[in-house]
């Protein structure tokens, strides 16, 4: 059963529109449970009918032409029961409903599952047979399997179908206007461009679908690839020809004979003259190609799909190659798209044409989204549905604030975001005014606002804003940009540009925070579970070459500014943490030495991310000069909920009342010890979140630049005394939800619920 289920959703992974999905659901699961029909219902969202969409048994001519009502028949009682229903007498049940014409009545017995996927019911796959006799245990326990598999792939195919892209051929002209896909807000803001598809190397699944004008020179230019590669493979053959045996000689052959002009050239051939580009044709060839080995279910014919694989990498990587020597034309107000987008893509794009990301894979937290929130860029994280190699050059709509695409929008459509756009470019402006204002509750309690940086751009941005330090340097974002670990010198000289822009304002340098969903080219860390594996000081303190060296660049770039402050990252327990003070202070002694100058030691604070150091929040702060809560990882921990994966983006909330409750002991509890506290995860830049962070006593919010005038603007606003009240309520609530209902109705009541987010309604 198993390799059943595998090899039909193999099948159906490679096929590019809905139909042909459910046609070949109908023809496997019939053939493979051995009954006589097998049928899929889908539900038209329009309509909020349920469509006899395919079958294998019943009559086909109906298929996409009746349906029923969502609370009709049976299908609509599995539906709305949301549980198998089996039946040996179809017939007699209260619900049974005649369609006429599809022949059904000569089947007695019914077994229907319902079709879920993200707790919605897209539709009802059935099974009948002649006989009267209920299906057994094991057929529905198939039939249930098959159906909670088949949910993603049928709602991928609808999500793909939507953009009128069949078979491979563009949409052009068939394009149903302003198709939208669901994702995860990234940044806020909203983004209208044209899209570019940006693709890891080599990735043959990641190869954007374009046209080819000039079909002669695109397959004169493949088959110049296709010889390189030949040629590779003869040189290699040569070159391992002592060391191998015969039969492993033989496999270069066998490659060979795959790359010869009339085997899988010639299926490439045939696309490129359909008017395909190269590349496209190429993955799309060997995509199918692997597909076949793999369900195949000899495991030496198995393995040869790694071997088909590896020969379409290879051309490829030539196609590739030869494209990029062009520098890319990015169109003035460019989209990103990606799989997994990620920092160093950013940097490609000139800054100046770069109006939108989004991400396929990653969620709200993931770290090029924080960066993106950092430089004001609308990004959507998430869209998993989201057909992406097929919509290069398309326009798009990006709304940053819902996480929503629009592909190739209506113009009534384009003008209402425009418009939005237009009034939050507005309110931007008219917060202006605030920079040089104190961030102050109307009562007179100072609220300092500090920034989050990473990048050299976020200074100029930053100061602009009238941020009053920097709560969080990240350093890890230029390790990021290089291929190797920066030197002692080069770091220092980025680390004076920082000191030195924000100066006499303080600076607070988190030391290197590699691992989890951040991995550094030239350092891969490869974990089954990496978010609770081998991450920030983890690393670091196992690396004290790497640590001192940075502490050391740091300390020399403090000289003569003295507004560095240290941080230290993922401390879970005190042992952590005195062996990484007694490494800064051994780094401070010898440059004292060294460079024989009395060296200031800067403040050292301890970032406040995984439950355990919430807990010893008092120990710790005994031991350094500041806490600093990190809620995106503290969130992750508490509520056990990785903060890149898209499909559990729901339920990760930083106004869960744990959170909340964590979020206070922390300040207590530093406060106790007579300790500063600060919060730079990216609540403190939520403005709803500023009051509840004043009210519980924080000394200072650190937040990405692009959200500070909101926050000092709602600060600005209010009374402290109003924003304990809302704090006493919102610790006494029981969820997430009733937290938020409470704010936004206390930014309604003060008239400035605008701040928030626009209307996107
Ligand atoms: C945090 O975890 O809240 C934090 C600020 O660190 P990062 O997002 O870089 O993990
Ligand atoms: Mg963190």
């Amino acid at each position: 059963m198993l390799d059943s289920l595998r090899s039909i959703v193999q099948e159906l992974n490679g096929l590019d529109d809905l139909q042909s999905v459910l046609d070949t659901i109908a023809r496997r699961v019939q053939a493979t449970m051995g009954t006589e029909v097998c049928s899929v219902y889908l539900l038209d969202k329009h309509t909020d009918r349920f469509v006899f969409s395919a079958t294998e048994g019943l009559n086909k001519s109906f298929v996409g032409k009746i349906s029923m009502a969502r609370d009709e028949g049976l299908v609509g009682q599995v539906a709305k029961r949301e549980e198998p229903i089996n039946l040996h007498d179809a017939e007699s049940h209260p619900n049974f409903l005649f369609m006429p014409g599809i022949g059904e009545e000569r089947y007695s017995s019914f077994l229907g599952v319902p079709i879920i996927h993200q707790r919605k019911v897209l539709g009802v796959l059935i099974v009948q047979q002649q006989t009267q006799r209920r299906f057994d245990e094991q057929e529905e326990a198939f039939l249930v399997t098959m159906s909670a598999q088949l949910s993603g792939v049928i709602a991928h195919a609808q999500a793909t179908g939507s953009i009128g892209f069949v078979n491979g051929h563009s949409f052009d002209g068939s394009a149903k206007k302003g198709a939208r896909f669901v994702g995860i807000s990234g940044a806020p803001g909203i983004a209208i461009g044209q899209a570019v598809i940006i693709s890891p190397p080599a990735d043959l699944r990641s190869v954007p679908y374009r046209k080819c004008d000039d079909i002669d020179a695109e397959l004169a230019f493949f088959y110049q690839c296709l010889e390189a590669v030949r040629n590779d493979i003869q040189e290699l053959s040569v070159k391992l020809s002592s060391r191998l045996a015969r039969e492993e000689q033989a496999l270069f052959d066998v490659y060979l004979s795959m790359l010869a002009d009339n085997a899988l050239a010639s299926e490439v051939d045939e696309h490129i003259r359909d008017g395909h580009w190269a590349q496209w044709a190429l993955s799309k060839v060997i995509l199918t190609h692997v597909r076949t080995f793999e369900s195949m279910e000899d495991a030496y014919l198995q393995e040869r799909a790694t071997d088909v694989k590896d020969l379409g990498r290879r051309v490829l990587a030539y196609l590739q190659e030869a494209a990029n020597t062009a520098p890319i034309k990015y169109p003035d107000k460019t989209i990103l798209v990606g799989e997994e987008l990620t920092a160093s893509m950013l940097g490609e794009v000139p800054p100046d044409n770069l109006v939108g990301l989004i991400s396929v894979r990653g969620s709200s937290n993931s770290h090029v989204a924080i960066l993106a929130r950092s430089m004001g860029i609308p990004t959507v994280m998430g869209a998993v549905d989201l057909p992406y190699i097929q919509i290069e050059n398309s326009e798009l709509i990006l709304d940053g604030y819902n996480g929503y695409v629009f592909v190739n929008p209506a113009e009534e459509l384009r003008s209402r975001f425009q418009a939005i756009y237009e009034e939050e470019l507005e309110l931007n402006k008219g917060l202006e005014a605030l920079k040089d204002l104190p961030c102050e509750t109307t009562d007179h309690h100072r609220m300092p606002l500090w920034v989050n940086t990473g990048l050299m751009a976020d200074v100029a941005r930053s100061l602009d804003r009238g941020a009053e330090g920097v709560g969080l340097y990240r350093t890890e974002v230029p390790f990021l940009l290089r291929d190797r670990f920066p030197s002692e010198e080069e770091q220092r000289v980025i680390y004076r540009q920082q000191l030195e822009a924000f100066s006499p304002r303080p600076v607070t340098m988190r030391t290197l925070d590699i691992g989890g969903d951040k991995s550094l080219p030239y350092f891969p860390i490869t974990e089954d579970n990496p978010f609770l594996g081998w991450r920030g000081i983890r690393v670091t303190l196992d690396h004290p070459e790497i640590f001192l060296v940075q502490v050391r660049a740091m300390l020399k770039a403090n000289v003569g500014l003295n507004n560095l402050r240290i941080m230290l990252p993922m401390i879970s327990s005190v042992p952590e943490l005195e062996e990484a003070l007694e490494l800064i202070y051994r780094a401070h002694d010898e440059l004292i030495e060294e460079l024989g100058v009395e060296l200031q030691l800067p403040e050292i604070g301890v970032m406040v991310e995984v439950p355990a150091a919430v807990y010893q929040a008092r120990e710790l702060a005994r031991r350094v000069s500041f806490l600093s809560v990190g809620s995106n990882d503290l969130t992750q921990y508490l509520l056990a909920v990785d903060r890149n994966n898209a499909r559990v983006a729901d339920i990760y909330d930083s106004f869960h009342p744990a959170v909340l409750q964590a979020l206070k002991k922390v300040a207590d509890d530093s406060h106790t010890e007579k300790r500063k506290v600060g919060i730079c995860g990216e609540l403190a830049g939520d403005p709803a979140a500023a009051i509840l962070l004043t009210a519980m006593g924080y000394d200072v919010l650190s937040m990405s630049s692009t959200n500070l005038p909101k926050v000092k603007a709602v600060i600005r606003q209010m009374s402290l005394s109003e924003m304990v009240a809302l704090l006493d309520q919102a610790l006494l609530m029981e969820s997430s939800q009733q937290v938020r209902e409470l704010l936004q109705q206390a930014l309604v009541d003060a008239g400035i619920e605008r701040l928030l987010r626009p209307n996107l309604s």
